[in-house]
């Protein structure tokens, strides 16, 4: 058994080394194995062996779901078409500085080839990844991008855009400090129809969702706010009524979520109310990302 495990070692290392010497400079790492790896003495149960670092011939199928996050597997070169992996559980350890923005690099370049959705492949423009500063305490997660995104190449633009910057900029930081991505990373298309949206399908929002459940593992932010109804039942599952679910903190993959409107239903009904609420869910967003409020942003408001 000794030597068994001795020469799976060696063999280990020796695949290891291959790699580093083509340039690798992460590998994918079971949170399992991250763990023995850390001081646990080693596994000796078959059914637990390191296989994420063994080479592909001897590796078995991975169970994508303990993969803790996607690492880059040789500099930001992306991998042939491949379809986001599931990952249920965020990683064990925080990613920092260079190798949180590889990972999130490598992250990027695997949705831009991605055609898992053969349909919205074929139709897009370009894959619209998400923005911003990977380090931000706040992520804003909307449903899917529509056609100003597309043609842009980055979520929020238009209209929408705009006075969600307006919101973000109220709240005493800029859009560039925050992230901002959608669940679904290709615009839903549109057969027939040269011009408009369409809301995107729990299946595609499904099929694409371990893109942004591996953004959020790399960011970690302190609080996601889900803009609008779509957005909220493609995380949390079901039919939601927005009108009262938002403002009421949920919890999604152990992070504080915020649910409220999508800024283009606040533009569509423009009633002060729903931008009192709007203004409310963002004063609870940031006393929980531990924000400094003003009195003046208290009272935004508050009547005379
Ligand atoms: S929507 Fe997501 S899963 Fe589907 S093709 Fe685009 S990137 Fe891939």
């Amino acid at each position: 058994m000794r030597d068994g495990y001795q020469e799976l070692l060696q063999a280990s290392l020796n695949h290891l080394q291959a790699l580093k010497s083509k340039g690798d400079r992460f590998v994918l790492v079971e949170q399992e194995t991250w763990a023995e790896l850390c001081g646990k003495p080693p596994h000796r149960n078959p059914a637990s062996t390191p296989t994420s670092i063994l080479p592909k011939s001897v590796r078995p199928t991975p169970d994508s779901s303990k993969l803790p996050i996607i690492r880059p597997s040789r500099g930001t070169q992306p991998a042939k078409k491949e379809a986001p992996q599931q990952s249920t559980e965020p990683p064990s350890l925080p990613l920092t500085g260079e190798a949180r923005y590889a990972a999130m690099q490598a992250l990027r370049d695997r949705a831009l080839i991605c055609s898992q959705c053969a349909h919205l492949a074929r139709n897009r423009q370009q894959v619209v990844f998400g923005t911003g500063d990977i380090h931000s305490p706040i992520m804003f997660i909307g449903e899917a991008p529509g056609a100003d995104e597309d043609q842009a190449g980055e979520p929020f633009v238009g209209m929408a855009g705009k006075l969600l910057t307006r919101i973000i900029e109220t709240m005493g930081l800029s859009r560039s400090s925050v992230y901002i991505a959608n669940i679904l990373k290709c615009r839903p298309d549109t057969p027939g129809q040269s011009s408009g949206n369409r809301k995107p399908t729990p299946e595609e929002m499904s099929a694409c969702v371990p893109f942004l459940h591996q953004q959020i593992d790399i960011i970690r932010p302190k609080v996601l706010v889900a803009l609008g109804s779509t957005a909220v039942e493609g995380l949390l599952g079901g039919a939601i009524f927005i009108t009262k679910l938002r403002g009421h903190w949920q919890t999604y993959r152990g992070t504080p979520l915020m649910p409220t409107y999508h800024p283009s239903y606040v533009l569509r009904k423009q009633t002060l109310d729903i931008k009192r609420e709007v203004w409310e869910d963002m004063l609870q967003v940031m006393d929980k990302a531990e924000l400094p409020i003003s009195e003046k942003q208290r009272g935004f408001f508050l009547k005379p």
